[in-house]
């Protein structure tokens, strides 16, 4: 195994690996146990209710939602009955900053702090799918006024291009990665895809990822 200096000029570990593009298999790294890959966790519905929010934001327009009513599946029309709602969303997030004033999850952030504690700040990014630009600018709002800073910030659909241990709601994001390396976080919508994936709240996701990461 070659030892190759300390990070290789960069400053940490995931910087290294990051920069050479070195994960895979066989890379030899010089961590002892290979290469540590980044934690990658989700923001909607793993850090901020954005179900909740769009229950409320349902109720505001005279409909009576709860997520314990929602149909399954991910298209947020057929899931909520309301065809309209992505150009309501859309409209909210202009209008309201829908985004920026999601609640969070409870227990959510501190949860966060824990995992950043247990694996290291620099290794735990938080990678989420933005609504549109308007929204990318909240949700980095959002997430620096939580300890999240921007370089910290992950805002991409296509989150299987990014290596990583994946904590996340949507089976699609979960079941586009390489086996083994995704944690489908419990969501109303996604009970069907649990028989599949390893999967949990977040104490459950902590264990995982001590046994993975
Ligand atoms: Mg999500």
């Amino acid at each position: 195994m070659t030892v190759r200096p300390i990070y290789g000029g960069h400053t940490t570990h995931t910087e290294y690996c990051l920069s050479a593009n070195r994960f895979g298999d066989g890379f030899d790294c010089c961590c002892p146990k290979g290469p540590k890959l980044p934690i990658l966790i989700d923001c909607d519905d793993v850090l901020s209710d954005f179900l909740g929010q769009l229950c409320d934001l349902a109720a505001r327009n005279g409909l009576e939602r709860s997520k314990d009513t929602l149909e399954p599946g991910w298209s947020l029309p057929e899931a909520f009955r309301w065809p309209e709602i992505n150009d309501v969303v859309t409209q909210a997030v202009r209008f309201e900053d829908l985004c920026l004033n999601m609640p969070e999850l409870p227990g959510s952030i501190e949860w966060l702090r824990d995992v950043e504690r247990t694996f290291g700040k620099d290794r735990v990014y938080v990678c989420t799918a933005p609504w549109n630009g308007r929204w990318a600018g909240q949700r980095f709002e959002w997430l620096e006024a939580r300890g999240v800073d921007k370089d910290r910030i992950i805002q991409c659909k296509a989150k299987h291009l990014i290596p990583g241990l994946l904590i996340d709601d949507a089976e699609h994001h979960v079941q586009a990665r390489p086996a083994g390396t995704g944690f489908l976080f419990n969501s109303p919508q996604n009970k069907a895809a649990r028989l599949i994936y390893p999967h949990g709240d977040h104490t459950a996701a902590m264990q995982w990822l001590k046994e993975h990461a």
